[in-house]
């Protein structure tokens, strides 16, 4: 497993503070001049940092995931190292029947009590009363909208007093995600952000998923490299970036919803 030798420097936060911090984005903050000083390498093994991370934030930490096969990856260490740093995930309404399936099998397995978050029910009524239940397909706008009101505010709510939170995010998933660093600031949610996986591969991934025997969605043997919301995914073709079948319809290449920014 090839890695970076130099040790991961944190991000600096991409726009000036605001006027008024508040006080979890100050405790973050704070969290983060710490481990500036003492700085994770870049170089280390999932575990460790999953371990560095619960030592770190303790229960003002949770993972997030969509139970994509690098989310999978981060439970199945998680599970051996810190089983109690907390897993959470959105329920936007539209997602596959695998993915509840699969949110079943990951609590046997691993004893997950997963925390699900529903988006805000005022404005998904006026949303699909207004707009339609296929709204997103008109427009990126339109797009933006139903992310915003089924993934972003959720989001919102689940960081809520936390210090940290824990993604799958690999760089070589797409453009936007190329910089992502193992830990970083992120400005947008106001707390640190620790991608464990941002420097793998997508052969470790699946390497580690066979090796553990990992369960993962029916829908990877299908060709879905990367799985959302059911109307919104289709399977990628060989060669495709992993994100391509995400909003496949839209021209722009920016394959992002609004959670990772
Ligand atoms: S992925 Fe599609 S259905 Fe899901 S929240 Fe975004 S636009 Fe709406």
């Amino acid at each position: 497993m090839k890695r970076a030798k130099e040790e991961a420097t944190i991000s600096a936060p991409r726009s000036a503070p605001p006027r008024r911090v508040s006080a979890r984005r100050a405790s973050a903050r704070a969290a983060l001049a710490a481990i500036e000083r003492v700085p994770i390498p870049e170089d280390a093994a999932l575990e460790t940092i999953v371990e560095w991370t619960w030592k770190r934030f303790g229960p003002r930490v949770k993972l997030a995931t969509g139970f994509n096969p690098e989310g999978l990856v981060v439970i199945d260490a998680i599970a051996r190292v810190a089983p109690q740093l907390r897993v959470f995930s959105i329920d936007t309404g539209r997602l596959h029947e695998e993915t509840y399936k699969l949110m079943v099998t990951v609590r046997e397995r691993y004893g997950t009590e997963l925390e699900v978050y529903f988006p805000e029910r005022n404005a998904i009524e006026k949303l699909v009363r207004e707009r339609g239940p296929y709204s997103f397909r008109k427009s990126v706008a339109e797009r933006m909208e139903c992310c915003a009101i089924r993934k972003v505010e959720p989001l919102g709510r689940a960081l809520e007093n936390l210090g940290a939170w824990v993604t799958g995010v690999r760089r070589e998933q797409s453009a936007t995600r190329s910089r992502a660093r193992i830990v970083e600031w992120d400005d947008a949610n106001g707390l640190v952000k620790v991608n464990p996986l941002a420097h793998w591969s997508q052969r470790e991934v699946m390497e580690r998923i066979r090796e553990r025997d990992i369960p993962t969605s029916p829908l990877l043997q299908r060709g879905y490299q990367s799985v959302g919301c059911a109307p919104c995914t289709r399977p990628t073709r060989r060669g495709e970036d992993p994100r391509a079948g995400r909003w496949w319809w839209e021209k722009c290449t920016a394959k992002e919803c609004g959670l990772h920014r």
